[in-house]
Parts: C-alpha cells; sequence; structure tokens
C-alpha cells in the first residue's frame, strides 16, 4: 500500500516519471517504446523512474504477464527505482478521490445501458454517441431510487462546457472540450471497477508523478485526466505523447494486432531509439546494452521525437 501524501507537499521541481503497463500480455515494441522514452526522459533530467501495473481492471488481467513485464524490462537494461506499485493495491484511495467528487457535488449514478445511449443518441441526431447527460437531469429522488436499488449502476462525472487545453511536450497545444467532445464521463463502472481515467490520476497523485511520457492513444484522455486533478485540487504533471508503432494494416501494435514479445536484443533497443528520432542510432556503435543506455541517457532530446501521430513499423 502506498503512502498517503498530503496536496501541499508535492514538489514539482523534482522530476519523477513512471511506466504503467496493462498486465494484459507480453510486453511489446510498443510498450518499449513508452518504457524506453520514458525512462530516457527522467533519467537525463536526473530523475526518478517508477513502476506501476495498471491492473485496476482485473478481468483484463493475464495470470503472470506482470512478471513477465518486469522479467523483459530488467533483460532489456532498465532500472527502476522504488517499489513496484499495483492498482489493485489502491483500492482505498481511489475510494477517497471517488468520494471527494461527490461531496462536491461533482458526480451522479447513472443506470442507462448501452443500449440506452445509443437510442438517446440516435433521437438528438448525435453520431459521435456521446452520452446525452440522460441521468444528468433527474430528479434528487430519481438518483436515490437507483442508489438504493439492486441493480448496478455506474458513476458519472459532469464535465464543463468550456475548453481544456494543455501544451504537450512533442504534440504542442491540445484542446478539448469536454461537454461537446466527450460527455459526463464514466468514473466508477458498473461492474464495480474505479475507472481508467479515475484510477491513473489518483495513482500518479500519490506517487508524486511530476512528468508522464506515453503513448499518442492516451492524448484525447489528458483533458478528462487534467479536469479530474483540477477537481481534486492535484498538481497538474507535464505530458508528452509519443507517436505510435503501428502494422502496414494501421492497427496498433498490441496483443490484438499480434504483436510479438520484445526480444531484448541491443537491435531492438536500438530500433527503438531510432523510432523515438535519436537517430541515426547503429547497434554496432555500441559494446553492449549498458553502453547503449548510457548514450542515450547523456543524449536523449524529447525535441527529436516525431511529433507524427503514426509511423508504420513491422517488428
Ligand atoms: N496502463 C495504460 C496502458 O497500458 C497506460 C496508463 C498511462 O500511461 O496513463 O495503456
Amino acid at each position: 500500500m502506498k503512502t498517503h501524501i498530503e496536496k501541499s507537499h508535492f514538489n514539482q521541481a523534482t522530476y519523477r516519471g513512471r511506466f504503467a503497463p496493462s498486465p494484459s500480455g507480453e510486453l511489446h515494441f510498443g510498450s518499449l517504446l513508452a518504457a524506453m522514452a520514458s525512462y530516457a526522459d527522467a533519467r537525463h533530467c536526473k530523475g526518478h523512474w517508477l513502476l506501476r501495473i495498471d491492473d485496476i481492471d482485473q478481468a483484463r488481467v493475464v495470470a503472470g504477464s506482470d512478471r513477465h513485464i518486469l522479467t523483459t524490462l530488467e533483460q532489456c537494461g532498465f532500472q527502476w527505482d522504488e517499489s513496484v506499485s499495483y492498482q489493485s493495491q489502491c483500492l482505498i484511495q481511489y475510494q477517497e478521490a471517488l468520494e471527494e467528487l461527490k461531496q462536491a457535488k461533482l458526480t451522479y449514478p447513472c443506470s442507462c445501458s448501452r443500449k440506452q445511449i445509443k437510442a438517446a443518441c440516435a433521437t438528438l441526431t448525435n453520431k459521435e454517441g456521446i452520452y446525452p447527460g440522460t441521468c444528468r437531469n433527474q430528479s434528487t429522488q430519481f438518483s436515490a431510487t437507483i442508489k438504493n436499488s439492486d441493480k448496478s449502476h455506474a458513476i458519472r462525472i459532469k464535465v464543463p462546457a468550456h475548453d481544456i487545453s494543455f501544451i504537450d511536450r512533442i504534440q504542442h497545444n491540445y484542446s478539448q472540450n469536454l461537454s461537446r467532445d466527450v460527455g459526463d464521463f464514466i468514473i466508477y463502472r458498473r461492474d464495480n471497477v474505479f475507472s481508467y481515467q479515475l484510477s491513473v490520476v489518483v495513482d500518479d497523485f500519490h506517487s508524486g508523478i511530476s512528468h508522464i511520457v506515453r503513448g499518442y492513444d492516451l492524448l484525447d484522455s489528458t483533458p478528462k485526466q487534467i479536469y479530474l486533478q483540477q477537481q481534486l485540487a492535484y498538481p497538474l504533471p507535464h505530458y508528452a505523447h509519443i507517436p505510435l508503432a503501428v502494422t502496414k494494416e494501421n492497427l496498433k501494435l498490441s496483443k490484438l494486432s499480434q504483436a510479438k514479445k520484445v526480444d531484448c536484443s541491443l537491435q531492438t533497443l536500438v530500433l527503438a531509439a531510432n523510432f523515438l528520432g535519436q537517430k541515426h542510432l547503429n547497434h554496432k556503435d555500441f559494446d553492449n546494452k549498458d553502453d547503449f543506455w548510457r548514450y542515450l541517457v547523456t543524449h536523449w532530446d524529447i525535441n527529436k521525437v516525431p511529433k507524427m501521430e503514426n509511423q508504420v513499423i513491422m517488428v
């Protein structure tokens, strides 16, 4: 269990980065990129680098894959600070944050099924399927009935109508209007799981994370996370979203696209560093992996990481 940090004790002058894989399979090239970019950036800035296993959604956990991921990272030459944390051991913290949002009257229970939301969106010609706020507009008595009923319900957070903007260290300006583009989003699922958005924000705060470097696929989650940080009065971390490795068919490297397990060779590490724009490295220039990491950490330049969304790579 992580120790509780008072909000005012957060010191943003200290760089604390992290890599947070979901234990749903082996470490593939796409996750290696996120691990490498977050690691090199943290070490280049003389910061700490932490590991967290994002196992909040137990239904997606593949038994033993956390051990495989840690072993693969070790074999690649990553070294992390502090003990590895597991989301499944932090439920009390998520509950506290949820209570805080409830107390602030920012949440409401929602009993809408996917089918009902689809039908409501169809009548509103809301093609994106953005939640139209059906349960938000119900009476307090209705909310109490949902809460007290046996039927499970989700908890949504009310979102504002203004834009949430931030400057990404790689992708530059990014802005989203949560009300228009997202709708009130779920922070506690009807299957009794804290949502990804809430758990990540709470974890990053409790671990004192100051810099987040992760895949481009999470760029559009960031305004939701910033909104939660603002409501919980957490400091805002700096963000950098690296381009994704995709297959020729434009599929993100993941289990779905049959991505292979990372082989931990010097060649693969060099390929990843080149993909991250730290060109033009050749594995023949390095004696071994230690030599490679020393070079990468010293010469790491986040400004060289390509801004583009996708790069096609087959591994
Ligand atoms: N666990 C998430 C994933 O594997 C990453 C979470 C994050 O970096 O915010 O996609």
